[in-house]
């Protein structure tokens, strides 16, 4: 096991993970924030900008995430776009 830098808080570790175990636990539950919005509100397209402005998640997280093999499937853009914010605020998104 090496020493590594925590991607999410910089704090230094040692771990076979890339995030310290406080982040870790932070991490799960974003992720679980982010397949309930997958679930709910994805329509093809939607953008980072919105995904973080709904969920709460930073977009820097959301770049990690997305890279993660069960988020392969899914088609998100990196910015809102003209079919972006009016189609998302006609779903049922609690703000
Ligand atoms: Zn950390």
């Amino acid at each position: 096991m090496e020493l590594k830098k925590c991607v999410r808080c910089g704090k230094f570790f040692a771990s076979d993970v890339d995030v310290c175990h406080e982040c870790e636990k932070k991490d799960l539950a974003d992720l679980s924030k982010l397949k309930g919005f997958f679930a709910d509100n994805y329509v093809a397209g939607v953008s980072k900008v919105q995904i973080s402005a709904s969920t709460g998640i930073s977009t820097k997280n959301l770049n990690r995430y997305l890279g993660y093999e069960e988020f392969n499937g899914i088609y998100v853009t990196e910015d809102a776009n003209e079919n972006g914010v009016e189609k998302l605020s006609t779903g049922n998104v609690n703000l």
